[in-house]
């Protein structure tokens, strides 16, 4: 039963009865109930014909007379009690929901002529105040079916898009103006602060008013009314109207209070817009302008339209959550697709090296095998090595050896050859003595045979001499014992001194002595009797084994040092000897050195010799075309005082 009609029937004194179409009752007030003498059991649902004494025909007939007619018809019923009554009826718009209309019934006892007259006009009013009650209800029901189709209606808004502010700012358009004037939707923001998401005015201007507000005066979090206090609470705010006195102390400046008179707020609901955990956020329903004010049921329905939003919103920020959650996994999934993939390649890598791996150590194994067999033969050649190693020192040692006793011998060599030398010297220097005697007529004249006897004696005697000093000599050098003498000197004077010296056993044998000696002094310090001992002794051998011709003696200076030459035009020497008559004892013209004389010591004397003094001694000569003997002497060297042995060797 609809709670206006329930309104319209206690607004009634009279006694009333709301009757369906099928003729059952539907409720009665108070004043029927005593009327129709009927008690508790009497109640809705039952068939208006029980309640009276008329046939049931009578009672259809009335009931279908009042359906037909939607102002009141006048008729009659005779109660249970057997009093005739008047009974007036008419049709009820049907209320949403309802199957059928329902009918009014109001029963009116019989009465006298003056108290028919006055309850005629207190039908009439009766009759106005159930018209006016009727409207009213009416008026509720529409607002009932606004209501509802608004809440289904953002219902559907709500649940049409996931994108919640969006779908807030539709909600908020579908308020206005039906039900609302303005309409804001303020978010909650992580940091307490609010946002506002949507503001709906049917005048775009105000609509730019109220963000303006927003702005210059934000909501103070900590008053106790509006959208923080809603949300903290979690509970709905509302006034159904907004008095001056409300407004003054709410504003915050002058400007501000212009600004709220000026938007002539009249009544509004603030309604929380509550999640699982929280509340989200706020939505505020205001009548300006259009003077309205807010009843219980509106607030009802805005706490109905805040939770659906609510939920609305949750679900929309899980479906998102879940929608990221899911482009996450798939992500995921793919990021690990390719990492199986990367992942199976390296691992076919792998194995490709394992396999390579497996074939190197083979190969090393093999070489391994090579190397332990190396290693073996090296063992082997190892002991022989040392084996041999251990000979080797051995036959060192025993060289070592040799070579001590050959130094010893050769040592004893030179001594003994020392000795012999001088032992021989002593005699033949007296027999040399004393040939000069005989030759000075000390012992009486000499006659011609015994002077020539005697002059055979001496030339032997010198011949001799020369031989045990170049065998001396050998022997000093081979020891190591040879002394030098070296002395400022200009070797121009040592050439002309040897060339004077040599010329006349040269002019005795028909040959010519020829000499080229450089200009000049040439001033070198050495040894000028070794030096003369050997060039004396290159022109002995070249008038030995020469037969015509000339003897040349040369000096010249040659990058640092000079250079004596010795040629002749003799017998020459082959090439296979040319180095070898440096050797001691060796003569390559056997016949001729018998004649001649000689032990084949000059040339290895005069090497070695020439050496010691920082020379060299070579030779240059063609069989049957003479020899060229060459001497260098170092012409570089310090000069040193007279006497001082600079080359001294002992
Ligand atoms: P020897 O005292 O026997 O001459 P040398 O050592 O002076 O000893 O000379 C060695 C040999 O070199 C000589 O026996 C000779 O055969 C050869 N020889 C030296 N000088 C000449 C030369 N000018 N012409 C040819 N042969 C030479």
């Amino acid at each position: 039963m609809p709670e206006a009609y329930l309104a319209l029937l206690r607004a009634l004194s009279e006694p009333h009865v709301l009757v369906t179409r099928a003729g059952l009752v539907a409720a009665m007030n108070p004043a029927a109930k005593r009327m129709l003498g009927a008690d508790a059991d009497i109640g809705s649902g039952r068939p208006f014909g029980d309640l009276v004494q008329d046939t049931p025909t009578q009672t259809h007939r009335l009931l279908a007379a009042f359906a037909r007619s939607s102002s009141p018809l006048p008729g009659a019923v005779t109660l249970r009690t057997g009093e005739r009554i008047r009974v007036y009826g008419c049709v009820l718009s049907a209320a949403p929901g309802e199957p059928a209309e329902l009918m009014l019934l109001r029963l009116q006892p019989q009465q006298s002529a003056a108290s028919r007259f006055i309850a005629l006009n207190r039908t009439i009013e009766d009759l106005t105040r159930e018209a006016r009650v009727r409207l009213q209800a009416e008026e509720t029901v529409r607002a009932s079916e606004r209501r509802a189709r608004f809440l289904a209606e953002s219902t559907r808004v709500l649940l049409s898009s996931l994108d919640h502010q969006t779908t807030l700012r539709n909600v908020a358009r579908l308020a206005v103006p039906d039900f609302a004037d303005w309409c804001a939707v303020d978010m909650l923001e992580p940091d307490g602060s609010l946002q506002r998401v949507a503001v709906q005015h049917s005048d775009p201007d105000k609509v730019r008013l109220a963000y303006e507000i927003a702005e210059r005066y934000p909501a103070d979090p900590s008053s106790p009314h509006g959208a923080h206090e809603v949300i903290r609470t979690g509970r709905v705010e509302s006034a159904a109207a907004i008095p001056d006195e409300v407004i003054t102390p709410a504003a915050r400046d002058d400007e501000h209070l212009r600004i709220l008179r000026e938007l002539a707020l009249h009544s509004y609901i603030v309604a929380p817009l509550v999640g699982r955990e929280a509340t989200l956020g706020a939505i505020t329903l205001v009548y300006a302008e259009s003077c309205r004010s807010y009843g219980d049921e509106d607030v009802v329905m805005a706490e109905d339209l805040a939770r659906r939003a609510g939920m609305a919103i949750e679900n929309a920020r899980l479906v998102a959550a879940v929608e990221e959650a899911r482009d996450r996994i798939a992500r995921q999934a793919t990021e690990l697709e390719v990492q199986t993939e990367e992942l199976q390649a390296q691992s076919a890598t792998l194995e490709d090296q394992a396999g390579q791996m497996e074939e190197q150590a083979a190969e090393l194994e093999q070489q391994l095998e090579i190397v332990q067999l190396l290693n073996e033969e090296l063992g082997q050649s190892n002991s022989a090595m040392a084996t041999a190693r251990a000979e080797a020192e051995s036959a060192r040692a025993q060289a070592e050896t040799a070579r001590a006793e050959a130094e010893r011998a050769s040592e004893a060599k030179s001594t003994f050859l020392a000795v012999m030398s001088h032992e021989l010297r002593t005699p033949i220097n007296a027999i040399m003595g004393y040939t000069d005697l005989l030759d000075a007529h000390v012992a009486g004249p000499l006659n011609e045979k015994q002077h020539a006897h005697l002059e055979r004696v001496r030339s032997s005697s010198v011949h001799l001499v020369g031989l045990i000093d170049q065998v001396l000599s050998l022997a000093r050098i081979e020891a190591g014992h040879y002394d030098i003498h070296n002395e400022p000197a200009d070797l121009v004077q040592v050439a002309r001194d040897a060339a004077a010296m040599i010329e006349p056993l040269v002019n005795r044998q028909g040959l010519r002595l020829q000499t080229d000696i450089v200009g000049g002094p040439v001033s070198v310090v050495t040894d000028v009797g070794k030096l003369t001992q050997i060039l004396l002794n290159l022109m002995n051998n070249a008038v030995k084994f020469t037969k015509v011709g000339a003897i040349d003696l040369s000096l010249a200076r040659e990058d640092g040092r000079a250079v004596f030459t010795v040629s002749d035009t003799g017998i020459g020497i082959p090439d296979e000897h040319l180095e070898a008559i440096f050797e001691p004892f060796v003569q390559v013209h056997q016949q001729m050195n018998r004649r001649a004389g000689g032990a084949g010591l000059g040339l290895s004397v005069s090497r070695q010799l020439a050496r010691l003094l920082g020379g060299d001694l070579t030779v240059d000569s063609e069989a049957g075309r003479g020899s060229t003997f060459t001497l260098t002497v170092p012409t570089t060297a310090a000069v040193t005082a007279p006497g001082e042995g600079a080359g001294r060797r002992d």
